[in-house]
Order: structure tokens, then C-alpha cells, then sequence
């Protein structure tokens, strides 16, 4: 393996001064006749590292020129406590060599600022942004965060699949999958013929991994997925993507209330955890002209006190008599629209809030019907600015009922047969939820647009790179 220190672990004070290797691109290279400076980046910091050349360094009047902004490099040198201010180290170079040039006549990401729409236009070169770097380090820790969170806890890690033969939930537009020749798939009396597709019936890629997790919850009494899904909504939001992860824990002897703690705790435990672990790039991208001033201290105080908690009777009440006019008119019964959710969440709770209890003629058919014979077990939690990043539920344990809410929705009781016979055969009360991780992404980071935290977003018209 190369021996290359990475620029965190000088930043992070992991590494003694003396002699090292560094590689990475040139940030900026400023020459002048005694010392010339080059701020090197290799993704893994916020921080470049200044590296000090001598002129005189043999070779280095040869290459100079092509030391341009976006250059690749590698270095030996000797790593030395800086005697600059606003800078712990720098880096004396002894030996310097060439990897990859970047024509400043051709290479797009200059010096200069570069807009996030430019940047999605140009996902081949935007992780090598410090933006984009930063927001990708998040990422990464986040996943870290929550693999570790359940991991810690009990839950064990699995995987559902991703391709399926039936729209379970109803949850939004799929996308299909089949191998049939599109020009000229097999008819049947006009009627295209399934039965000579890949899996033999129509499929599709996943939209929740919920059911399976289902399953395996009850084996395993405590599961939890991490995998993308798919949803082909034509939602041209900032909110939504076509291909996004979701994390979705499943719980037996879990009931509506221990779903809602287990939310919150998991929720504030990877936040806390990524503000410690992430603190430079979280502190960084607060500091972007996009995001609200007191981002951080706030992102701070949420991940310690209790979120709110409301039914959805309430909310209506609250909303009812707030006094505005929303677009989409107030009533008990309707779906919460994402006006309603910020006024609850950005002006009435101000924070984080979960609510409970929804019609069931709004929520998803496997939700437990409660006493009251409208509502269900439902829960979502909310926050500022995004509106929904959790969905989830108590699930219907009871066949009966659950058959006879399959049936009033008009789904078909076939295809849920296995569904069904998990309510059959040592059936317990159980719950879960899911989180969309792009969502919590945003919420952490401040970014504006879900596409600025996918390394490769997917959405209407788009599915480049
Ligand atoms: P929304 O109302 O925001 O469209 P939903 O109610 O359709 O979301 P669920 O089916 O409950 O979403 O999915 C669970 C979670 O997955 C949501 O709380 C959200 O965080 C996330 N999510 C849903 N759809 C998308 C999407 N298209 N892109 C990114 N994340 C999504
Ligand atoms: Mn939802």
C-alpha cells in the first residue's frame, strides 16, 4: 500500500513532524523569486496543507509552469510546525513529482467559486470541491453512525432485495425491471406476456424494504436495512430523488411509543456522533452562505433535548386556528402538506417534532388500526426546513384486521399471502420506521438541494455519470 500520510491525520495532530509523503491536486500555487507556496488538497480534510518549495529544488523550475490549480502531485519532504500564523504545520518539499496535469485553459473548476448547479452539471469532478468533499466525508460518517448505532444496540444488519414482483406498499411509482425487448415484447391477445419475462411476472425495483424487514424481525426480533430505493414520483423537488438510501429498523415487542423513543434516540445518537466525528466539515459547510447563521449551535441543542410529540388531531386543531392561509386547505382527514409540516415544525414547535395518530385512510394499509376505528399507529417525524424525514408505524398484527383492511383498500389478498401468514403463525405486535438518510444529510449539513448530498443524484431527466 503507499505510504501517503493523509492531510486529516496532520490536521488532526496524528502525526509527528519529520519526514513524510504527501499526494493530492493543487488547490493554488503562488511563485515568487525566494520560497514559492502550493495548498495542497487530498480530500480528507478542510484543511489543505501549505507545502514550501525552494525554487532552487532541482527539477522543480522545469515543471513549475504546469503547477496549476487542479494539478495532481506527489511530494517528500519534511513536515515542520509552521512559523505562519492561522496554520499549525507546513510542509518543506525535497523532492516533488508530476502526476497529472489541469490546463488552466480547459479545467473547469478554477480558483473561483463555482455555483452548485454548475457543480451537479459536472458530478465528475465535483467531489474534488471542498464542499463537496466535506459533504461527502458527512456521508460517509453518518453511515458509519448508524451501522454502529444498531450494531450496538442488538439489531442485526440485513439486506432486502432490491428487485421485486409486487408494489407491497403502494408507496409511489416504480420503476420496472424486465429484460424484454422494448420494440417488441411477447403478446399475448395484444396484451403484453409477462410469463415469458426474466422473474415470469412484472417486477420492479424496491420502494421500501419494510415487508422483508418484516420477515426477518420475526426471526431475529430486531433488524434494520441500509439501502437504496426507488421511486419513479415525478417530484421535482429538492426534497425528493428517483434513486435515494433509506435506513429502516424493525422491531418485534415493539409498540407505537417504543418506536417513537427509539426514533428520537437514534436520530440525536448519529447526530451527536457525526458532530463530533465530522465537527470541521460540519463547521465548514455552516459557514456557507447558504445556510442560516446558528446552524450548528442548533444542530447541537436538537440532538440534546426532547423532540415534540403530537397527535395529528392536535396538529389539525393547530393549524385550524394559526391564523394562515395555507395553499392547501385545513381539515381534519387530509394529508399533511410539506406548508403544513414547516409551519409546525419552523413556527409553531420550532424543532423537531413528531406526529402521531394520522386517518387511516391516508397512511399505508399494514398500519395498526386504533380503538377508535379511524385513526392507525401511525408516526412521522419532522423537522425545520425539510418537513418529513421518518415514516413509520406500529404494524397490524391482528389477521383479521389486517385482511379485512387488505380487502377495504381493494388489494389483492393473494399477493399477500406471506404477509399475511406471518400474522398467522406466532404473530406479535411489532413496529418500525424509515429514514431517509439523504434527508437527514441535508438536515445536518445545511445543504438546500437532496441532489448536493447524493454523489450521484438521480431525478426526472437525469441519470448521467
Ligand atoms: P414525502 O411525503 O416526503 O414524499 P413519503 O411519505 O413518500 O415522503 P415514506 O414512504 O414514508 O415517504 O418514506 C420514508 C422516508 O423516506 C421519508 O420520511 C423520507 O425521509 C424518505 N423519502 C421518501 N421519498 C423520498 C424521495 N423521493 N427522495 C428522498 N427521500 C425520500
Ligand atoms: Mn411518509
Amino acid at each position: 500500500m503507499p505510504k501517503y500520510v493523509a492531510i486529516r491525520e496532520i490536521v488532526e495532530d496524528k502525526v509527528p513532524v519529520g519526514a513524510l509523503e504527501l499526494a493530492g491536486w493543487i488547490r493554488t500555487h503562488r511563485q515568487s523569486k525566494r520560497v514559492s507556496f502550493i495548498e495542497l488538497s487530498d480530500g480528507t480534510s478542510v484543511s489543505n496543507l501549505q507545502l514550501v518549495v525552494d525554487p532552487q529544488l532541482p527539477g522543480y523550475a522545469d515543471v513549475a509552469p504546469k503547477l496549476a490549480t487542479g494539478t495532481s502531485i506527489k511530494v517528500s519532504g519534511e513536515l515542520v510546525v509552521s512559523p505562519a500564523k492561522g496554520q499549525k504545520y507546513e510542509f518543506q518539499v525535497k523532492a516533488l513529482e508530476l502526476l497529472g496535469e489541469a490546463d488552466p485553459e480547459s479545467y473547469p473548476l478554477q480558483k473561483k467559486g463555482h455555483t452548485l448547479e454548475f457543480l451537479r452539471e459536472n458530478l465528475h469532478l465535483r467531489p474534488r470541491t471542498a464542499t463537496m468533499g466535506a459533504v461527502l466525508r458527512v456521508r460517509s460518517a453518518a453511515a458509519f453512525a448508524v451501522h454502529r448505532y444498531f450494531t450496538e444496540r442488538g439489531f442485526y444488519y440485513l439486506n432486502t432485495p432490491i428487485i421485486g414482483t409486487s408494489d407491497c406498499e403502494g408507496a409511489g411509482e416504480m420503476f420496472r425491471v424486465s429484460t424484454f425487448d422494448p420494440e417488441n415484447p411477447p403478446r399475448v391477445n395484444g396484451k403484453i406476456d409477462f410469463s415469458q419475462d426474466f422473474f415470469k411476472e412484472p417486477a420492479s425495483l424496491t420502494v421500501s424494504g419494510q415487508l422483508e424487514g418484516e420477515i426477518c424481525a420475526m426471526g431475529l426480533s430486531k433488524i434494520y436495512t441500509f439501502g437504496p430505493t426507488f421511486r419513479a414520483e415525478n417530484s421535482n423537488t429538492t426534497r425528493h430523488l428517483a434513486e435515494f438510501w433509506m435506513i429502516e429498523p424493525e422491531m418485534a415487542f415493539y409498540e407505537l411509543a417504543d418506536n417513537i423513543d427509539l426514533a428520537q434516540d437514534f436520530v440525536q445518537d448519529v447526530m451527536r456522533q457525526v458532530l463530533k466525528s465530522s465537527a470541521s466539515e460540519l463547521e465548514f459547510l455552516a459557514s456557507q452562505e447558504w445556510v442560516e447563521p446558528g446552524h450548528l449551535e442548533n444542530l447541537h441543542k436538537v440532538s440534546e433535548s426532547t423532540f415534540s410529540c403530537m397527535d395529528y388531531t392536535d396538529a389539525i386543531k393547530v393549524l385550524e386556528s394559526s391564523g394562515k392561509t395555507f395553499e392547501y386547505p385545513v381539515s381534519w382527514g387530509i394529508d399533511l402538506q410539506s406548508e403544513h409540516e414547516r409551519f409546525l415544525t419552523d413556527e409553531y414547535v420550532k424543532g423537531p417534532v413528531t406526529v402521531v395518530n394520522y386517518p387511516k385512510d391516508i397512511k399505508a394499509f399494514y398500519m395498526r388500526l386504533n380503538e377508535d376505528g379511524k385513526t392507525v399507529r401511525a408516526m412521522d417525524v419532522l423537522v425545520p426546513r425539510l418537513g418529513e424525514i421518518i415514516g413509520g408505524s406500529q404494524r397490524e398484527e391482528r389477521y383479521d384486521v389486517l385482511l379485512e383492511k387488505i380487502r377495504a383498500m381493494g388489494l389483492d389478498e393473494q399477493s399477500y399471502w406471506w404477509y399475511l401468514e406471518l400474522r398467522k403463525f406466532g404473530t406479535v405486535p411489532h413496529a418500525g420506521f424509515g429514514l431517509g438518510f439523504e434527508r437527514l444529510l441535508m438536515y445536518m449539513t445545511g445543504m438546500q438541494n437532496i441532489r448536493d448530498v447524493m454523489p450521484f443524484p438521480r431525478f426526472p431527466g437525469f441519470a448521467k455519470f
